[in-house]
């Protein structure tokens, strides 16, 4: 094992073990995200509609812990997918213009 990141496709997401999500703000990241609860902390976090189903949501600051502890066991695998890389690259160009 080693830690890595990849780009999976839609149906790879869902067998991840979690979906990391930012805490919800107002107004939303992207005016379409979904919000829900932390499974950790119960907070409320915001997700882009076709984020994978299947995992477990948490929140960042529930989601770094686990992460460093899988790094450390080189063992943290983060995965994306082609959409929502499409979405930070145009999400980043619009935040450039501005
Ligand atoms: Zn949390």
């Amino acid at each position: 094992m080693s830690n890595k990141l990849e780009i999976g496709t839609q149906e790879d997401g869902e067998d991840c073990d979690y979906v990391v999500c930012i805490r919800a703000t107002s107004p939303l990241a992207f005016p379409d995200n979904l919000v829900s609860t932390c499974s950790k902390c119960g907070c409320t976090i915001q997700y882009r509609p076709h984020a994978p189903k299947t995992p477990a949501k948490m929140c960042v600051e529930c989601a770094i812990p686990e992460m460093r502890e899988s790094f450390d066991e080189n063992n943290l695998q983060v995965m994306i997918t082609p959409k929502t890389v499409a979405e930070v690259a145009a999400y980043l160009h619009k935040k450039r213009e501005n």
